[in-house]
């Protein structure tokens, strides 16, 4: 459904005016995706019953059952490269002459084409469920070559054809992965029943990296009326033609058909469609098996591997509960759940659904005094290049620049009160453990001057998206990575419970944020960890900046994947490090073992009042851990 939405979307502007429509190889729903009116469905052979609009026909798949230019438009979305290339340039002629005014066709073509195949192969064989018939048929046949087509279009007398824009790679695989993988129904059926048009414009959003599919669109040099027009009624059957003989078709008693010619009688089945097939016309569908062979029947699913949770999370808590634990299990963390051998890309779909929607609240005075709480190595760098401050317990890779990373014992932090303009901390709060969060909150606000921005998965959304990875990442072979065992261990925060310690925090005013969609969300989340998918991510990442902002902006639709708070104080001032100030950090730091003022600079601090050191360590960190807490 979400990649058919995807296809037709492209194919909507071009149907404007359109009195009658045939769409040739729908599917159960077909154009219905994207427009109310009534229109023709043709297919060889309807897997499922259609749908309302639609006027479903089957033929035999040759010679279309209908006069010349019988339609206004006529549609054939990814059906050329269903066919044997021997068919191909038949097809296209058959197109053009059921149309008195265009024809859009689309097929996945090229070595984007072969690489969707090719990944869409691989996902599906560590599933473990059978390809599904267009990728069979693709096997079977070969993707259409896009020189040989492009001559057989210039090839039809009065018409000219040019190419359309389509779907960019990335946006085409992502509406993919929403039919192909299982359980995405539960993030698109909400969003097709509350925010359609949230989805339609994220689509439209979605010209990035090279596209998979050619679009064409054909115009009759000089158009004719359309025999069939909706608006009149009875226009449809003075267009059908007789599949055996050629000559026109009559209603006769009981809702059949009947040919003025040959007398064969033609009427809808059970399913409500009617064959138009010539008697030695056999179903497409069934000549297809003599090409590609049976279906294959789905391969039983590898067994889930065994979870070790419980007794992770004893080892974990019973680590955590001794001095300087923090560190020693972020530690652990990281060399139980080292980086997957494959290089990270520049920057990771999911952090930028995270950081984009948090952007426009970012003011000029947040990024001369902005702090990161939980940044990891690349946090806010990703979407902004002034300079700024990464707090973490451990960096599990040196902190990139513009960042300066200091690293602390999970506790107080090391500053001092009102220290930062701007706090921002995106996916960090749920990896606090649940008696700590109210700790942690406070210690925000007594750090921040102005503005916090916090933000992490939460309710029913947060807690279904992560039921659906632990379901996944096993069947596809892949580690559960350390962030889902963390979710796992201190639970997805609740949102009534959180807003009511927004509530309680003096001074401070709070409200919730819109921000990237759970649907959008879990395919870029899916984007960046599925094997294959690099492959496309890569070059929209690389590409241009702007168009992938749009996009994963546009990504704000449908039931939020996160909940995003934006915190201000009432009684605002400046904070005490302005960043354009040498010296100005150093100054707003508090020793972690006593709080008193730090002296120095980078390279080395010390505290003035008990004396305890510090100084980075061998990745450029600072590290402002009470001497105690720190291992010898
Ligand atoms: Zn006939
Ligand atoms: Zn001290």
């Amino acid at each position: 459904m979400a990649s058919a939405l995807g296809r037709y979307q492209v194919a909507k502007p071009w149907l404007g005016s359109a009195t009658s429509v045939l769409d040739v190889g729908p599917g159960p729903r077909g154009l219905g995706v994207v427009r109310a009116e009534p229109f023709v469905g043709l297919d060889v052979a309807f897997d499922g019953p259609p749908v309302a609009p639609m006027i479903a026909l089957e033929y035999g798949g040759r010679t279309m059952p209908f006069q010349d230019a019988a339609f206004y438009t006529v549609l054939a979305l990814d059906v050329l490269d269903a066919l044997p290339p021997t068919a191909r340039g038949a097809f296209l002629q058959e197109l053009a002459r059921v149309a008195s005014t265009g024809v859009f066709v689309t097929f996945p073509a090229g070595e984007p084409g072969q690489a969707r195949d090719d990944t869409w192969r691989a996902l599906l064989a560590a599933l473990g469920e059978p390809p599904p018939d267009w990728l069979r048929r693709h096997e079977a046949h070969g993707l259409p070559d896009v020189a040989t087509v492009e001559a057989q279009l210039a090839a039809l007398p009065g018409w000219r054809w040019e190419v359309v824009p389509s779907l960019g790679g990335l946006p085409g695989m992502m509406l993919d992965l929403a039919d192909l993988l299982p359980s995405m129904d539960r993030w698109l059926g909400p969003v097709l029943a509350g925010d359609r048009a949230g989805l339609e414009a994220w689509i439209a959003a979605g010209d990035l990296g090279p596209p998979a599919r050619q679009v064409y669109w054909l115009a009759r040099e000089a158009p004719v009326p359309a025999r069939v027009d909706f608006a009149v009624p009875g226009s449809l059957a003075t267009a059908l033609a007789c599949p055996a003989c050629r000559a026109g078709l009559g209603a006769s008693a009981g809702g059949t058909l009947a040919c003025r010619g040959c007398g064969a009688t033609y009427g809808p089945d059970a399913r409500g469609v009617t064959g138009l097939r010539a008697p030695d016309e056999v179903p497409a569908a069934s000549e297809f098996a003599a090409v590609a062979g049976p279906r294959p029947a789905p391969a039983t699913a590898p067994p889930a591997a065994p979870t070790k949770n419980a007794l992770k999370r004893w080892l974990v808590a019973g680590v955590r509960a001794v001095p300087g634990g923090e560190r020693v299990v972020g530690k652990l963390r990281t060399m139980l759940h080292p980086p997957t051998a494959a290089a990270p890309a520049p920057a990771q779909l999911n952090w930028l659904a995270r950081y984009l929607p948090a952007r426009p609240y970012m003011t000029p005075a947040s990024f001369r005094s902005l702090l990161e709480v939980g940044s990891g190595y690349r946090g806010v760098g990703v979407i902004a290049d002034a300079p700024f401050v990464g707090l973490e317990i451990v960096f599990a890779e040196p902190p990139v620049p513009p960042m300066r990373g200091i690293a602390y014992g999970g506790g107080r932090m090391p500053f001092k009160d009102a220290a930062f303009h701007t706090i921002l901390s995106m996916d960090t709060y749920e990896h606090v453990p649940s008696p700590k969060r109210p700790g942690f909150l406070r210690e925000l606000v007594r750090v921040a001057a102005d503005t916090v921005l916090i933000g992490f998965p939460a309710g029913v959304e947060g807690r279904d998206q992560d039921a659906a990875c632990q379901m996944l990442f096993p069947r596809l072979g892949l580690n559960t990575p350390g962030w889902l065992y963390e979710h796992a261990e201190h639970g997805i925060p609740d949102i009534a419970e959180v807003e009511a310690m927004l509530d309680a925090l003096p001074g401070w005013r709070w409200r919730a944020l819109p921000t990237t969609g759970s649907f959008a969300n879990m395919l870029l989340v899916l984007a960046d960890i599925l094997p294959g998918m690099a492959r496309w991510t890569g070059p929209a990442v690389r590409g241009d900046p702007a168009a992938l902002a749009r996009f994963i902006t546009a990504g704000a639709f449908g039931p939020p994947a996160r909940q995003v708070y934006l915190l201000t104080r009432e009684d605002a001032r400046p904070g005490l490090v302005d960043l354009a100030v040498p010296g100005s950090l150093e100054a707003a730091l508090a020793c972690p073992a006593c709080q008193g003022d730090l002296a120095g600079d980078a390279k080395a601090l010390a505290c003035r009042a008990c004396g305890a050191r510090f100084g980075p360590d061998d990745r450029g960190v600072t590290v402002l851990t009470a001497p105690a807490a720190a291992p010898r």
